[in-house]
């Protein structure tokens, strides 16, 4: 039995099942969690009698996103932040531990299915469309919001895929939240279930998988991807990182953020992200 910290890794007949388990903070990604998904996925593959993944987060929430606490709080640095100090370093950081990794899950070789409950916020939405089904709760809800923190969406832009290219402007210009049937109606989401029932449907589905040889399943998962590759997903993938790069070099991204650093609190800043919201929503999360 593998130990993490970050996560839980179980195997269930044909079926492995990786949980993000930092439910104190809403299983957002430090750099830990990325590198023991990253170690998981390699069991996962490495295990002749896994043919299904399933990634799901413990806890109310599958995933907050990025630990940015961890990225621009009080923490100490670790070698990846201190690395941001030059755009070069914040690009090496995010191509390696954002950008590679999540591809690296969107191009696992044997299907996957990803579990979402509560919020899936921003990277946590990333993470997620990067499995080839996802399956949400009644209670999950989709959100990309840092365009109002001046990030240009997050490193990989998914939405444009997810969803038609008018409901993903919508989506990110308006830090919209999506709630799950919305999300399935729009084809990100494969299906909503009731909350209690999200683990056994989620059996299931991984368990009907399992019956196709391996082989198969991996030749046809590959070949769907490929399709997305010739349409233009991956290039596609590959301009937005560098976009998203340059923005975060703007005086308008690095005066946010010199503010930010200013006021030593991330508290301070969620909260005004927070009333940010709620002044254009009329409500508060
Ligand atoms: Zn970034």
């Amino acid at each position: 039995m593998s130990t993490f910290e970050t996560l839980l890794y179980d195997v269930t007949g044909h079926v492995a099942t990786i949980t993000m388990n930092r439910p104190e903070v809403a299983n957002a990604q430090n750099t830990a969690l990325i590198d023991e998904l990253d170690a998981a996925f390699d069991l996962a593959d490495a295990d002749d009698e896994v043919r299904v993944v399933v990634l799901a987060g413990a806890g109310k929430h599958f995933s907050a996103g990025h630990d940015l606490k961890a990225l621009i709080g009080d923490t100490e640095p670790d070698e990846w932040r201190r690395m941001r100090d030059t755009p070069e370093g914040k690009w090496q950081h995010e191509k390696v531990m954002y950008f590679d990794r999540c591809l690296r899950i969107r191009d696992f070789r044997k299907p996957t299915i990803a579990v979402v409950q509560g919020k899936c916020i921003a990277a946590g939405v990333m993470l997620a469309c990067m499995c080839d089904l996802i399956v949400a709760s009644d209670d999950a809800s989709f959100q990309n919001p840092v365009l109002r923190m001046t990030g240009a969406a997050v490193e990989i832009l998914v939405e444009p895929w997810e969803m038609p290219a008018r409901k993903a402007k919508e989506f990110l210009l308006t830090a919209q939240t999506l709630e799950a049937v919305d999300a399935e109606r729009l084809g990100m989401v494969n299906r909503v279930v009731p909350r209690e029932q999200l683990d056994e449907v989620v059996a299931e589905l991984a368990q009907s998988i399992a019956l196709v040889p391996p082989a198969t399943a991996q030749v046809v998962k590959r070949s769907i991807n490929k399709t997305l590759d010739l349409q233009g997903q991956r290039d596609a993938y590959d301009y937005h990182f560098q976009a998203h790069h340059w923005m975060h070099n703007t005086s308008t991204a690095l005066d946010a953020l010199a503010a930010r650093q200013q006021k030593g609190s991330m508290k301070e800043v969620f909260a005004e992200h927070r009333d940010a919201e709620a002044s254009s929503e009329g409500t508060d999360s």
